[in-house]
């Protein structure tokens, strides 16, 4: 099946081909003339998710999805959430992304342990932390939605070289010593918020008489 994924992304580009396998032909927007950078201006995943799908099929009238992904940290409220782009700042530098991250969370750390000495009685989220992915699929004009999420916490430290984004500092709970970044992208695929929104998908298509 042939369809169009809204992202310049080329780390989320090659996962997505990875994970759905030789029964889709993936396309880009700039395969398709389309070389702006997609408008994300929503305030949820979801949001954002749809307004990339739909900016596709406005122009192309098209089978196509987007994907929207958020890093939840339980110490930041939620943070970044869905600034996890734009957290350091417009240009998405991932790593002021995460230079920024670990910093606010070493900054909520000291603040809890400061008001715990005070003798506040502070639960302690420790820097349990998650990835939420929500994936929008328009066919047909319909729009269908599909959602992962995995579970794990932040690093102090950067560890490995595979993945991209947060990669380095996100510590999945099915491999407790080691970065996404550590693991192979085979495996990062198994357990991901990608790997579950995307197989969700194809599991929906492929029960469809389209
Ligand atoms: P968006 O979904 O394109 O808005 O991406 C949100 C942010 O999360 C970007 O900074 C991405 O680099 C990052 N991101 C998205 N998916 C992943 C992932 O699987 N691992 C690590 N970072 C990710």
């Amino acid at each position: 099946m042939k369809i169009v994924f809204a992202t310049g992304n080329g780390g989320k580009l090659r996962e997505a081909r990875e994970i759905l396998g030789g029964g889709f032909e993936l396309v880009t927007p700039s395969e398709m003339g389309i070389t702006e950078e997609i408008p994300e201006t929503g305030n949820t995943l979801s949001t954002n998710s749809r307004q990339k799908a739909e900016y596709i099929w406005d122009r192309c009238a098209c089978s196509c999805f987007a994907d929207d992904t958020g890093l939840e940290v339980d110490i930041l409220g939620g943070a970044p959430g869905v600034h996890t782009a734009r957290y350091a700042g417009e240009e998405k530098d991932f790593n002021r992304n995460i230079d920024k991250l670990l910093r606010d969370m070493e900054i909520r750390e000291m603040e809890a342990s400061m008001a715990r000495e005070a003798g506040l009685s502070l639960k302690n989220l420790g820097r349990r932390a998650r990835f939420r992915c929500v994936v929008t699929l328009i066919i047909n004009g319909e729009k269908h939605y599909f959602e992962g999420a995995l579970e794990g916490k932040i690093a102090r430290t950067r560890s490995g070289k595979g993945g991209f984004g947060y990669d380095p500092v996100f510590i999945p709970d099915e491999y407790p010593d080691r970065t996404l970044a550590d693991i192979t992208e085979e495996e990062k695929n198994a357990i991901s918020h990608r790997g579950k929104a995307l197989r969700a998908m194809a599991e929906w298509l492929a029960a469809q008489t389209l």
